[in-house]
Parts: structure tokens; sequence; C-alpha cells
């Protein structure tokens, strides 16, 4: 593909507020944007020049909508992949291989297995028996994760021992079974891939949640996990490279090491990074990157899919900290402002349901 003239139009599938921020970006360079997504509020087309509202399987309408852009990506790594192909060749970056990978726990797990990755001992499940089998091999205390559609910490349950499966329905698409990492800390890789393979990363920020929602993103990060960046870097590369991906990839990792501490030196040997998932998208954790980083997460995705050369990823300050509003917490303006070199992204969305994201805040080189 052609470098994307200014004033051309990207297509986004997906109506969230990472669709809302990539259209931001794609506005400062002059791009419009097409939203295509199910829902009727959707927070990106507030900000897009045009929105097509209507069913993932409306191949005709998927049609029509690539028709009219240069060139279509996602912010949503849950997009039906068939429909997809209503989409002329080429047109869609990162690509559908990525999707599928990324929608399925157990294909992703395999994938980054392959590339030397190590993700947390797991087993899949599809069966009542299977389960039984599952926990005894990989043991308890461990996590049953829905192979398809979990997020922030949905479609997961904590298993102390085989009574807390009681109840637990297991879905057609089935289960995956992994054991409680005991992790110092978590961090994610994200990256940007050009058209022409180059790819950029941005410093590694420490993540830290709550309920299986991330709450802050914060730069630096402890000894623990800058120790464990470079083996992640060269995993994420890979699988950048297995995929032919263009645009941002994240991949969220847990740092460990036997008895080692969350902050200060870490002088003996280190485990090496344990992968816990991907996302073929922006993401919550590189949020920071749009005030703390010379070129955001948002633009240089909106770049490489566009053709265009890929901005420098530096961090531009000592320390970074990105925190999530949730809930009514977003709510408290007055708070969230009263701190003059707070940057303050609100999402648009109406109502502020508990464990809802609905914006954040990010604060750049305070002490
Ligand atoms: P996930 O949606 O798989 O990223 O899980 C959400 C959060 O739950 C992670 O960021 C961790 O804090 C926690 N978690 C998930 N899987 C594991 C695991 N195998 N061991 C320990 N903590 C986990």
């Amino acid at each position: 593909m052609d470098v994307i003239e200014p004033g051309s139009t990207i297509g986004i599938l997906g109506g969230g507020q990472l669709g809302r921020m990539l259209a931001m970006a794609a506005a400062q360079l002059g791009l419009r944007t097409h939203i295509f997504a199910p829902q009727a509020d959707s927070v990106a087309a507030e900000v897009a020049a045009r929105f097509t509202q209507t069913d993932w399987h409306d191949t005709a309408a998927l049609a029509a909508f690539a028709a009219g852009c240069a060139v279509v990506t996602y912010e949503f790594e849950n997009v039906p992949v068939a429909p997809l192909g209503a989409l002329p060749a080429g047109k869609l970056a990162p690509g559908t291989r990525a999707l599928e990978v990324a929608q399925d726990r157990l294909a992703e797990k395999r994938f980054v297995e392959q590339l030397g990755g190590r993700p947390a001992p797991y087993a899949a499940v599809s069966s009542a028996a299977e389960l039984e089998a599952a926990l005894a091999a990989v043991g308890t205390p461990g996590i049953l994760k829905t192979r398809r559609d979990g997020y922030d910490g949905k479609g997961q349950w904590r298993i102390g021992s085989a009574a807390d499966c009681a109840g637990i329905a297991i879905p057609p698409s089935g289960l995956v079974y992994e054991g409680m990492v005991e992790f110092a800390a978590e961090f994610s890789v994200i990256l940007v891939r050009g058209r022409g393979g180059e790819i950029r990363f941005w410093d590694s920020a420490h993540n830290q949640h709550e309920r299986g929602i991330l709450v802050r993103s914060e730069l630096p990060a402890p000894d623990i996990v800058a120790r464990q960046v470079e083996p992640a870097r060269a995993l994420a590369r890979k699988v950048a490279d297995a995929l032919d991906y263009v645009g941002v990839l994240t991949l969220e990792f847990f740092a460990t090491a036997e008895g080692a501490p969350m902050d200060g030196p870490v002088d003996g040997p280190v485990d090496g990074p344990v992968f816990n998932e991907m996302a073929p998208r922006v993401h919550n954790s590189g949020h920071w990157t749009i005030e703390g980083a010379l070129t955001s997460q948002f633009e240089n995705h909106i770049r490489a899919v566009a053709g265009l050369p890929l901005g420098d990823t530096a961090t531009l300050a000592p320390r970074v900290v990105m925190d999530n509003l949730i809930g009514a917490d977003a709510l408290d303006l007055a708070r969230h402002l009263a701190d003059a070199r707070a940057h303050l992204h609100l999402y648009g969305k109406a109502a502020a349901r508990p464990g809802r994201k609905m914006g954040h805040v990010t604060r750049v080189g305070e002490a």
C-alpha cells in the first residue's frame, strides 16, 4: 500500500474509547475516520467524520464502509473474523491472523509457545472430566478463564480447590485453566511495527490491577521489570514479525523472581517473564504515551496503518503515572483537576457503572 494522502479516511472497527483516541490522533494528521460498530452510543463516533452502526455480520455494510476508506483498522480484538472476508485484500491492518490468535486464549498461548514464549502452566477445558484433569495436572490455586470474549477480569474464576468449580458452566467455546503465577510485578510491552517491518518499542510501564482491571501504569518500572524487558521485547518482536503485523501490538507479562522485592534492586538470578496475554491493538497501559512520550501509541498506530514514517517513542520525563478513572470516581472533576499539571481524559460515556473505564489522568514528570 502507498502512503495515504491527507484528507483520506481511515476506517475503525469498534466504537469505544480506544477508537475515540485513535480518531483524535488521525485528525491531528489531517485524516478523517469512519467508525463501524454495533452499539448506538459510540464514544468514538462522537469525534469521527462518519459512523456506521450495524451488526458485525452485516457484510454489505462492511463492504460499503471499506470502499470509502483508504485503510481499515480495529480497536477491539473480538471483532468476528468471518465477515471481514467482505473487505478487499490488503485493506485491513493489522490483518485477520492477529485477530484469530488473540481471540482465543488457547490459540494465543500455543502461538506464543511456538515462538519460544513461556505462558503460565495451562490446560484446555471443554468438559467436566477435562476440568478435573486440568486441576490435577496444573495444580491449585489457579484461574479458570473463558477461551473467548473475556476482558477486564470478566469470564474468570479464581480456583483454590476443586470445590470452587461448582456451578461454573463450560461454554461451547471452552475454558482454559491456568496455574496462579506468583509474580513480583506486571508489565506490558507495547510496540509499533510499520509497513516496512520497522519496529519501535515504548518503555514498559509497571501495571497495577485491582480485581482484574488495570488501575495504574507507572514509569519508570521497578528493577524487577526492567530486568525482564529485553526477553519480553524479543518475544513481542517475534510475534509481530510472525504475523507480519502493521500497527500497535501489546503483550502483557508477569515479572517473576524467587522472593524478589517489588521495589529496589534485584541481585539474584531472574526467572524471565511469563507471558500473560496479547492484544492486537493500542492498549490501556499505553495511554500514558499521549503526554509522556514523543509520539503516542495512537499516533504511531495511525502512522503505521497509513504507511507514514513512525514517530520516536522516547519517554519525555523521568516519571510518568497514568491512573484509570473507573466508575463513579470519574465524576469528581474538582479532585482530578486540582493538580494543575494533571492531564484529564474523559471518554464521554454516559453511565458511570461500577468497573467501567470512564477516563484516565496522566501526570508527567512528578517527583
Ligand atoms: P487477564 O484478563 O488474563 O489479563 O487477567 C487479568 C488480571 O488477572 C491480570 O492482569 C492479573 O493481575 C490477574 N491474572 C490473570 N491470570 C493470572 C495468573 N495465571 N496468575 C496470576 N494472576 C493472574
